[in-house]
């Protein structure tokens, strides 16, 4: 059986248990699934990369025939994660179709390296998930470690990043940061996992939904027979049945439009967004002249840059504007900081000149 990400239709559903627990288990979620028939690839871990010690850790080597004999059995390509070389061998050996590389391994170039190392001269497809903290840098640094071995069918899988602030998600999407790396590697699929970015069943179609708006090519759900007595990630694992339904649900929008009347509305209104985004950095420019001549005569009458009252006087009179304007407080306030950031870095430069 083979897979390549670069021949496939889209959205890629990739689904399966988080971990392989035993045979039986594999091989009912896949009979199921195989149901569903929306499913490219099977996922499950056979190594769990655990936070803390004392959580299952994966069925290990044993569980690799499992998965590939399910898959064989069911007739889909079967994918499991590796953490360092002799996974790589031992996933190989017994025919996983596809690899992937976790977020708490993205983290290290040594491990991706060392992997890396080991996947030269293999004709095999791979995953590699962010890292789990928002470094787009490391997440950039793996990607280039596996494309430097020659392997050219590789995907993203954008799982969150983790924060130490508490939030709905288990792993912030921060989706800034996925977007940039398909405008960085735009020849090479992206597949969301809302599964681990979500952490909870009830987050995973919305989450699913707005991945495949932001024109991600797949979707990696995780997938099990009985969700709640699961050995790992049992809060956000779904039903095969569940997966239907989710599935049936989601929109998948066109990225092209080819409604020739919508067509000519969007070019109406992209062109009017471009000459009013004219205006806004004209207006910015003009705002900074004027901050660089307060900085020339601070500088001269030995001022400091910032004076408190003002800047929250700034902040109260503006946030009432823009309320009138029906604008998000939210949004303003981040705007008005940002702009007074750069104002003061420009008057630090005056001052220091
Ligand atoms: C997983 O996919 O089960 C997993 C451990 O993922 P991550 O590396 O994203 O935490
Ligand atoms: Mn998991």
């Amino acid at each position: 059986m083979t897979f390549k990400f670069k021949q496939h239709k889209k959205p890629i559903i990739i689904a399966g248990p988080c971990s392989v627990e035993n045979e039986a288990q594999v091989f009912q979620t896949t009979k199921q699934l195989k149901t569903i028939g929306k499913i490219d690839l099977l996922r499950a871990g056979i190594w769990k990369p655990r936070t803390r010690p004392g959580n299952f850790e994966g069925i290990g080597k044993k569980g690799l025939k499992w998965l590939v004999d399910a898959g064989k059995e069911f007739g889909i390509p079967v994918t499991t994660e590796v953490a360092n070389a002799k996974h790589v061998e031992l996933a190989l050996k017994s025919g996983i179709n596809v690899l992937w590389i976790g977020a708490r391994t993205t983290v290290n170039p040594f491990s991706v390296q060392e992997i890396a190392d080991a996947l030269k001269g293999n004709n095999v497809s791979v995953m590699i998930k962010n890292p789990i903290t928002p470094d787009l840098q490391l997440w950039v640094g793996a990607v280039e470690r596996v494309l430097e071995t020659g392997i050219t069918d590789v995907a993203l899988i954008h799982r969150g990043f983790s924060s130490f602030e508490k939030s709905k998600y288990r792993n912030d999407p921060k989706w800034g940061i996925p977007i940039e790396m398909m405008r960085l590697f735009s020849n090479l699929p992206i597949i969301c996992d809302p599964s681990h970015i979500g952490g909870q069943r009830d987050l995973i179609q919305s989450i699913s939904q707005k991945a495949l708006d932001m024109n991600m090519d797949g979707l990696m759900i995780e997938t099990h027979i009985d969700p709640d007595n699961a050995l790992s990630d049992a809060n956000q694992q779904i039903t095969p049945k569940t997966l239907t339904e989710i599935l049936n649900i989601l929109v998948v929008r066109e990225q092209t439009p080819s409604n020739p009347e919508f067509i000519s509305i969007l070019e109406n209104l992209r062109a009017q967004i471009d000459d009013i985004d004219y205006q806004l950095l004209d207006v910015l420019a003009k705002r900074f002249d004027i901050i660089h001549q307060i900085g020339q005569n601070k500088k001269e009458n030995n001022i400091t840059i910032l004076q408190s009252d003002r800047w929250f006087e700034i902040l109260k009179s503006r946030k009432k504007i823009a309320k009138e304007l029906e604008l998000s407080d939210e949004f303003v306030g981040d705007l008005l900081k940002l702009i007074h950031k750069e104002s003061v870095r420009l008057q630090t430069k005056i001052l220091n000149n």
